[in-house]
């Protein structure tokens, strides 16, 4: 599956927000921190200016911050939202739900990882296995009750050694919990739109879609 591989501090300065891509990195190396304005040579330019933004354009900013945030491109994340309608609930909140189980989210959720594009990795290199099978593909989707563990022969490996001492610390959401000795965790049940601690109005993806 494709990704973006670009400079992913682009995409926060293009949100004007801080997305936390780089995971921890983000709360003490960020740029944004410095200079809040959006990339390119017109960026710094209009920043004192106030750009009126249309409905349109808000929707389109909140679709893009989602994806960006769970790095997914557009054709995927528009099958997710396609999956969401079909579900009983509020499709907005059946999407992030959709978007929290992908297994790079749930290896990044648990502490396994330090952002979400790091538990990619971590998942396409083959490290990660779901109920004792070794699974590669990041898109998967964890069930209530699923158990994620590192393979025993990558728990060798110099990432998971030096993460072994730190494991729990950051803590984990109330609907995954972790067993940090045997670099394992479980889905306890799915999340709840109010256990999901993304900075995403979803109301406005869903009227992105239903144009
Ligand atoms: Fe870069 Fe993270 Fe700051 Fe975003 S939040 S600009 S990814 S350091």
């Amino acid at each position: 599956m494709a990704r973006y591989t670009g400079a992913v501090c682009k995409l926060c300065r293009r949100e004007g927000e801080k997305l936390f891509l780089k995971g921890e990195k983000c709360f003490t190396n960020c740029p944004l921190d410095k200079r809040n304005y959006p990339p390119g040579e017109h960026g710094k330019r209009g920043a004192g200016r106030r750009r009126k933004i249309s409905d349109f354009g808000r929707q389109l900013r909140e679709k893009q911050k989602a994806r960006r945030i769970y790095g997914v491109l557009e054709r995927q994340f528009r099958r997710y939202f396609r999956q969401a309608q079909k579900k009983k609930g509020m499709t907005g909140a059946m999407l992030l739900i959709l978007l929290e189980r992908r297994l790079d989210n749930v290896v990044y959720r648990l502490g396994l990882a330090r952002s979400r594009s790091e538990g990619r990795q971590i998942v396409r290199h083959g490290h990660i296995a779901v109920n004792g099978r070794k699974v590669n593909i990041p898109s998967y989707l964890v069930k209530a009750g699923d158990v994620v563990t590192v393979l025993p022969s990558s728990r060798k490996k110099t990432h998971f050694k030096s993460l072994a001492e730190k494991l729990g610390e950051r803590g984990v959401p109330e609907w995954l919990s972790l067993d940090a000795e045997s670099m394992s965790g479980k889905v306890l049940d799915y999340p709840s739109r109010e256990q999901i601690d993304v900075p995403v109005n979803e109301q406005l993806i869903v009227e992105y879609y239903s144009r």
